[in-house]
């Protein structure tokens, strides 16, 4: 950052892997940054990380991270300049932005006005058609009731999807394929949108089949420059939330890729659109693509875009915040290699991703060639079921799509994580699937194939050599060579890691 840049602190208004990965990003810009930390965090890598760091309550959301008193006030009491929202938490409210500027610090985001329009998911598909942006079919507007929602289901020709105007994460959304379904489809629709976001509308969406997810990453300065970066494939989805993402997507060439990347530009400017933003499509089997929404933030999946075009989204977020143009053209961008991120979670996936809580007993993070752990926790650290699941994304970059591949099945495979149950064995059978290997995936992959990469055979199969890492673990622990693993199940993948310990064993007692 130059040195006449307002912005000298930066307080992260997050916790987890996304509060470590903006400090990172701060410290490469010469930036100070400030951690905030509830009670059960303040251990956590992201404190340790910060040059400050500040308590801002207990456990539970809405007192600590969720609290805009409190964010702002350790903002003001630390020197901060700015404030980065990260994603989740109030990063999409638009009242927090504005909250932030009233207070006369930077918010690193979009101004109040595009988060409050692309937020009312009504709002921005007519923005969008109003910009020329196909958009999905369905209504416009609110329905005001079962029968006008029928109404518009028969239209439309069922499936639909009723969506909640408020929308985000999958919540207020159902899928009707029967009419008789439609009035409790709506009132249960309704009433989970109320409870999760305040408000109950909800409209109709035509249901379309054989989709991929494919979303495009711009960027926006305030000299009204935007440039799209490629486009993110983000299949991989259990219950409408994203499990794997790749870029850049199979399924689109360099011409889709234009044309996808045009209408997202156009999306971005029709909002007077500011910092990192995404716009998510819907792409179908013969190259035809609808807008679903826009996510006005940093998103979870952004590290296979910064490895595919080597431009890092959030530094060029705090530069665009400071009021300095965008370092990147779109004219000399072109992907190159292939990325796939995992995201680690702590759900096992054996158990319909049941949430797991726990101590992290022993952790120990792929590296190597083409591998990078977007991590936040740690051996000693609790993971509590008051915030997301997420333990880490695991990303891997490969000059071809098969390379990518292999090395994420090598990292997967160095992977250890004891104490709770995660995800990394579904990472593992996924990679290992010929359908994903050939590409052949779209949003319905994982209803598909669901249960033959989680069957009760491969269950009993990855839980043979459990029982023996275990006891591995607990004499290491005897001999003080790593911290005492919980009695919970601790979760390898197969038999390579069971030997990959052993081996590391066999060297701890030379
Ligand atoms: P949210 O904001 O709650 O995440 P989105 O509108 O982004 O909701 O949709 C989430 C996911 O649901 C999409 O990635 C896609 O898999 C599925 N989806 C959404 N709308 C449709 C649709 N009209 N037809 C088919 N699938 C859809």
């Amino acid at each position: 950052m130059s040195d006449v840049s307002p912005i000298k602190r930066v307080l992260v208004a997050n916790r987890g892997e996304i509060a470590l990965r903006i400090i990172r990003a701060c410290h490469e810009e010469a930036l100070e940054a400030v951690a905030v930390y509830s009670e059960p965090d303040r251990l956590a890598p992201h404190v340790r990380a910060a040059d400050v760091a500040v308590p801002i309550g207990p456990a539970p959301a809405p007192q600590s991270y969720l609290s805009i008193p409190k964010l702002i006030g350790a903002a003001r009491a630390t020197g901060c300049q700015a404030v980065h929202p990260g994603y989740g938490f109030l990063s999409e409210r638009a009242e927090f932005a504005q909250a932030v500027g009233d207070a006369g610090l930077i918010f690193v985001g979009p101004p109040p006005e595009a988060i409050r329009a692309l937020g009312d998911k009504t709002e921005a598909r007519r923005r969008m058609q109003a910009a020329g942006v196909p958009i999905v079919p369905g209504t416009m507007r609110p329905v005001a009731d079962h029968v006008q929602a029928r109404a518009e289901a028969v239209r439309l020709r069922l499936p639909v999807l009723l969506k909640a105007a408020a929308g985000g994460g999958g919540k207020g959304m159902r899928l009707v394929r029967e009419e008789g379904e439609l009035a409790s489809a709506l009132e249960a629709a309704q009433s989970e949108a109320l409870k999760a976001f305040g408000a109950g509308e909800v409209y109709v969406e035509k249901y379309l089949e054989h989709q991929r997810h494919v979303e495009i990453q711009v960027l926006a300065d305030s000299f009204g420059r935007v440039v799209a970066l490629g486009e993110r494939e983000c299949s991989i989805q259990r219950r409408h939330q994203k499990l794997i993402e790749e870029a850049p997507s199979v399924a689109v060439t360099p011409a889709l890729r234009r044309r996808m990347s045009d209408a997202a530009a156009a999306a971005a400017s029709a909002v007077g659109y500011r910092s990192a933003g995404t716009i998510e499509f819907l792409l179908g089997p013969t190259g035809e693509f609808c807008f679903l929404e826009m996510n006005t933030r940093l998103q979870v999946e952004h590290p296979v875009t910064e490895l595919v075009y080597g431009v890092d989204i959030v530094r060029e977020q705090l530069r665009v915040a400071a009021g300095q143009p965008l370092r990147v053209h779109a004219g000399t961008l072109q992907p190159r290699g292939h990325a796939i991120e995992c995201r680690i979670t702590a759900e096992d996936p054996f158990h319909d991703f049941l949430p797991a809580a726990g101590t992290i007993a022993y952790l120990r993070p792929p590296a190597g060639p083409g591998i990078r752990w977007d991590g936040g926790i740690e051996a000693g650290n609790e993971v509590t079921l008051f915030y997301d699941p997420l333990i880490a994304k695991l990303i891997a970059w490969g000059e071809t799509r098969a390379v990518a591949l292999q090395r994420m099945q090598r990292a997967l495979r160095e992977l250890v994580i004891v104490g709770i149950p995660s995800s990394q064995a579904f990472h593992l059978r996924v990679m290992d699937d010929p359908d994903f290997q050939r590409g052949e995936i779209d949003i319905a992959y994982l209803e598909r194939a669901g249960a033959r990469l989680l069957s009760e055979e491969i269950r009993s199969e990855l839980a043979r050599p459990l029982a023996v890492v275990a006891a591995l673990l607990a004499e290491e622990c005897r001999t003080g060579a790593a911290p005492p693993p919980q009695p919970s199940t601790p979760w390898l993948p197969d038999r390579q890691s069971l030997w990959v310990h052993a081996a590391r064993r066999e060297a701890l007692r030379e």
